[in-house]
């Protein structure tokens, strides 16, 4: 009898070092790629994507694995906007040692634009937009120069 789990797991190896982004919900690995390949200096590296692993967790999940030796703050807070939930981990020698800190925050700056046309951020070239989550679950958030509320996922990320 082969082991079906096993096999899944040799798709995507063990790495002695770098960056894990786990429980990414399933179907959204592909935006937190994109977010990887828009980070400047992050193009060119070398990554695995693993789209519908099986989770107990979750059911279904999306990993990535990247051979770097850390992520930005700001990096991983932005993966953490595009894919809620995912843990972000450091491996060195097949071991975590680190477990970034991956809640989406309570505020967001300059990593989204406002969709509100007539907004001042999207007419003065130099203004770092800034939004305030409306509650405690962060999925809804107000811009704090014209008030309009958005829920996250209406949010267009971008990096400024
Ligand atoms: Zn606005």
């Amino acid at each position: 009898m082969s082991n079906g789990n096993d096999e899944k797991v040799l798709l995507i190896p063990k790495i002695e070092n770098g960056i894990v982004i786990d429980h990414i919900p399933a179907g959204l690995g592909v935006r937190v790629l994109e977010v990887l390949r828009a980070w400047p200096g992050l193009s060119g590296e070398i990554l695995t994507l693993g789209c519908n692993l099986q989770s107990t967790r979750m059911g279904c999940k999306d990993m990535i694995k990247l051979w770097m030796p850390d992520l930005p703050t700001r990096l991983v807070e932005h993966i953490c906007l595009v894919s809620p939930g995912a843990t972000v981990k450091r491996i060195e020698g097949y071991h975590v040692a680190h477990r970034y800190v991956a809640v989406s925050p309570a505020e967001i700056r300059g990593l989204a634009r406002c969709r509100n046309p007539a907004c001042v951020t999207n007419h003065e070239r130099d203004a770092c937009t800034r939004f305030v989550a409306t509650d405690e679950t962060h999925r809804r958030f107000r811009c704090v120069f014209c008030e309009r509320v958005f829920a996250l996922e209406d949010l267009e990320l971008v990096l400024t």
